[in-house]
């Protein structure tokens, strides 16, 4: 569940995710929700231009699938990725899928980039540049995306990270969000096309893959 709510350049997102461990290896669930919190903090709760964006989240840690909310995101620790990529976002981004090898480093704070940069998924956004090549504009993304320039793409949170290290920009300084991104967020939001205002319940077949 996403709510967001617009009050001049003060913008106030909410979202409700369940966190489950479906690897077969062991994790604790609330030091990783402890530590998911605390990143998102840092990348969404903070002035971006002339917009105030104020963000909570609530997580809510389980222990069976059948307990998952079809109404809320699903963040899901599972046993691999293809292309052992740390992270993966399925069905409009509702669900995230973590990959268990990233998971200790996520906990540790060593990793902060890859939570907020699946949840700028969620939120609706695409990497500003194109697949696999550098100095490039995503030809599918929005247009606001598009206008992101060069510089701003280099160390935008929304760049896949080989983009950033090819620019030499550390990975926790290519963190950023622009007015255009949460103009689009807006924009989203208010044709409620977001996730396409569907919830995980939209996907019948959802809880027969997890
Ligand atoms: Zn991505």
């Amino acid at each position: 569940m996403i709510t967001i709510k617009k009050d001049n350049q003060l913008i106030s997102l909410h979202i409700e995710a369940d966190l489950i461990n479906t690897s077969d290896t062991r994790f604790d669930l609330q030091a990783l929700k402890k530590s998911i919190l605390t990143q998102l903090q840092n990348v969404y709760n903070k002035k971006i231009g002339k917009y105030d964006l104020q963000i909570s989240f609530s997580i809510r840690v389980l222990k069976h699938i059948y307990q998952c909310s079809p109404k809320k995101v699903l963040l899901q620790v599972v046993n691999t990725i293809p292309g052992n990529n740390p992270a993966e976002a399925d069905f409009k981004g509702l669900r995230i899928k973590l990959n268990k090898h990233y998971v200790t480093d996520i906990m540790a704070n060593k990793n902060i980039r890859t939570i907020p940069h699946e949840i700028g998924h969620l939120l609706g956004w695409e990497h500003p540049h194109a697949n696999a090549k550098y100095e490039s504009v995503n030809l599918s993304a929005h247009p606001l995306e598009k206008q992101l320039t060069e510089t701003e793409r280099q160390c935008n949170l929304m760049s896949q990270s080989w983009y950033a290290q090819k620019a030499g920009v550390p990975l926790n300084k290519a963190m950023e969000l622009t007015e255009k991104q949460i103009e689009l967020l807006f924009l989203n939001e208010h044709k409620l096309s977001l996730n396409k205002n569907r919830h995980l319940n939209y996907f019948l077949w959802w809880k027969k893959i997890v």
